[in-house]
């Protein structure tokens, strides 16, 4: 695993194809259909991609004290299994803003709640900003939210709070516009959920008066001075 960005084996540029193909995961071997390739034909799929980043956002959240998901975010981000993009960022944003949440007085047991952001937000698939319409930072703030509410499909008032949420936060990502950024996409879902927490459930989280990326030379499609989290913007 020599880059944090492109192909986790070889380093090249991913490209998207037109149509699906059958691949095989370079790490696991199992057969997959994708749209992802890199250059040289090399294809990891999102759980070898995220299995290892997954567990030390999962232990990291554990014994933070923190209440600020964007600190939290960060010192998760510095980790060597979290790359510059991945689905493994589809359970990091709720996993902050669970911890956060948690430590700013919200009433939830916060291991209980991270096994299940585990879960769901693993089962997100990478890509599905530019293929579904639905970036998976704004789906991962919508699943933190249904689960400090404990939502289902047949809850009623929650069930619009926590909707209205994932759309505030895609919302705000559309904005900005693309390619794609992981890390841009997830600073911003986390500054959307810590206001719409506020405003909907009265727990207030810290969060930092300028949000400044450290990531960015690793993100060869960085939106560089029109991105908000670029450094030294003026
Ligand atoms: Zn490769
Ligand atoms: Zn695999």
């Amino acid at each position: 695993m020599t880059s944090k960005n492109g192909c986790l084996i070889c380093g090249s540029e991913l490209t998207y194809l037109d149509e699906e193909a059958e691949v095989n995961c370079y790490f696991c071997n199992k057969t997959f259909k994708t749209k992802t390739i890199c250059d040289e034909g090399h294809y990891v799929c999102d759980s070898c991609h995220s299995k290892e980043g997954i567990d030390a956002i999962i232990s990291y959240c554990l014994e933070s004290k923190s209440k600020d998901p964007i600190f939290i975010l960060n010192e998760i981000m510095e980790n060597p299994f979290i790359y510059m993009h991945g689905p493994e960022h589809h359970v990091m944003v709720g996993a902050a803003l669970l911890t956060a949440y948690a430590n700013a007085g919200g009433d939830i047991n916060l291991e209980k709640a991270l096994k299940d952001m585990k879960i769901r937000g693993g089962q997100y698939p990478g890509g599905s900003c530019g293929f579904w319409g639905t970036c998976g930072a704004a789906v991962s703030l919508g699943m933190f939210l249904s689960i400090i509410t404990q939502s289902t499909p047949l809850s009623t008032e929650s069930w619009g709070i926590i909707n209205r949420g994932t759309v505030r936060a895609l919302d705000e990502i559309g904005k900005l516009g693309g390619p794609r950024c992981c890390k841009r996409n997830s600073f911003t879902a986390a500054l959307t959920g810590a206001d719409y927490v506020l405003e909907n459930f009265g727990v207030k989280m810290d969060i930092p008066d300028q949000v400044t990326c450290r990531f960015f030379r690793n993100n060869r499609q960085c939106l560089g001075k029109r991105c908000p989290y670029f450094p030294n913007k003026n």
